[in-house]
């Protein structure tokens, strides 16, 4: 295999991933990367604490990725939550995981970590080039802007690792769709994914409460019911638990043009229980006084309730129990891609082989976010960006040696 060419065109974690795992045989290796440095996203996600895989059962971890879950599992197989965390041990990040089940390295950052893999990458004989932003296909090669001019690439094999349509100031910006289209290869519209929602505030409600955290309530959609906390903004609502609905809120917004997140804030008080507690208060203390003392709301909960059931009988226990645990809030849009963890929507997984080559483009590989498949937050991303950029690598090495 001596002096066979491989581009790895993104360096992203699918693409040092793949870069490690061919860089370990005899072939010549190049990572080519548009932005000044590498791995952008990669370290942003440190900067909230890098959760790079999830701790629970394996069986349920390979279901996170809704319909492509089947088709990515040879990948994760492969390339599992445990392989992860010794990967990361092997380039000096212990990890742990968190009370979620959520793995994160100790450092709870993501920069010594790369540092570490880009060492062993360059250790490895792998080329990094930065500044070179494929620009699309030339005749019988890749064609980059580079620092020195444009320039045409041609290599024995490619693999694209270019990422969704989120965070596109991080470098991942889908201008190559239309190329890859061109080619016959059917990319599906990205789409917001683990994203927030806007919401028609109030200005009042708006100005008093953007930023304040809804701490321990339990938020219902198709999703199911979950528990968690999120926070108020300016244009609606953001945080884990909007993220681990998003997918099925976007969803119905699409197909119906409205949606709802339904919260309970009181998810440790009965129906019954609150019933019985508000009708106990003293009839002529005010409404804020009776929510807090037989409800526990009041800040930015008790405001929450007036806000979205303005009509609420303050005076009626019952209905007011009933509120408290059903809440609505009515969604107008995801926010926009450019401010979502990740993206749904890329390249069909019906237009790739087993082995993550192009069925259109023999000799092209793709791995990454830039793949058709969504998850929540919870290291599912890293995990499946980390497995289908080792998969791709193991085509390649296949379809090198004529497989
Ligand atoms: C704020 C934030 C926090 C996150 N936190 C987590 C987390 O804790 N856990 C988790 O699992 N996931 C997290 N993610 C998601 C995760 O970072 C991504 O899913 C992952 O980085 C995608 O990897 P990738 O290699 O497919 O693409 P990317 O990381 O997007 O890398 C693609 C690379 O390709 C380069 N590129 C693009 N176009 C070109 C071109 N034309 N020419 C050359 N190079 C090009 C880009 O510059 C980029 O470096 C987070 C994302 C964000 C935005």
């Amino acid at each position: 295999m001596e002096g066979r060419e491989i581009a790895i065109i993104g360096g992203g974690p699918a693409g040092l991933m793949a870069a490690e795992v061919l860089s370990t045989a005899d072939y010549a290796v190049t990572i080519y990367e548009a932005m000044p440095t590498a791995a952008r996203k990669f370290l942003l996600a440190g900067k909230s604490g890098l959760n790079i895989t999830h701790g629970e059962d394996y069986r349920r971890f390979a279901t996170r990725f809704g319909a492509a879950s089947d088709r990515l599992r040879p990948a994760l197989d492969a390339f599992t939550p445990d392989d992860v965390r010794a990967w990361a041990e092997g380039l000096g990040t212990e990890t742990f995981v968190g009370s979620s089940g959520r793995v994160f390295p100790k450092a709870m950052k993501a920069s010594p970590l790369l540092r570490a893999w880009l060492r062993r990458l360059e250790g490895q004989g792998v080329t990094l080039l930065t500044r070179h932003r494929w620009l699309g296909f030339a005749e019988d090669g890749y064609l980059f802007e580079a620092p020195e001019g444009r320039k045409i690439v041609r290599c024995d094999a490619a693999l694209l690792a270019l990422g969704g349509a989120s965070w596109p100031r991080l470098g991942s910006d889908a201008a190559w769709v239309p190329w890859l289209s061109e080619r016959g290869v059917d990319v599906r519209t990205f789409r917001p994914a683990n994203c927030g929602f806007d919401v028609a505030w109030s200005a009042a409600f708006r100005e008093r409460f953007a930023g304040e955290p809804l701490k321990s309530v339990v938020a219902s959609s198709e999703a199911g019911a979950l528990q968690g906390e999120f926070v108020v903004s300016r244009h609606g609502i953001e945080g884990s638990l909007v993220y681990a609905h998003a997918a099925s809120l976007r969803d119905r917004l699409e197909r119906d043009g409205k949606s709802l997140l339904t919260l309970d804030l009181a998810p440790g008080r009965t129906a019954e229980r609150l019933t019985r507690d508000l009708a106990r208060q003293d009839g002529k203390a005010s409404f804020s006084n009776r929510l807090r003392k037989a409800a526990g709301l009041e800040g930015v909960k008790a405001a929450l309730l007036r806000e979205l059931m303005p009509e609420a009988p303050k005076a009626d226990p019952t209905w007011l129990a009933a509120a408290i645990k059903a809440v609505p809030i009515p969604l107008l849009r995801p926010r926009p891609i450019a401010e979502a963890i990740s993206s749904a929507g890329g390249i069909g997984l019906d237009q790739i082989h087993d082995h993550y080559m192009l069925k259109a483009l023999p000799g092209l590989f793709v791995a990454g976010e830039m793949l058709d498949w969504e998850a929540p937050t919870g290291g599912y991303l890293l995990t499946a960006c980390l497995a289908t950029g080792r998969a791709a690598a193991r085509g390649i090495e296949r379809w090198l040696a004529g497989g």
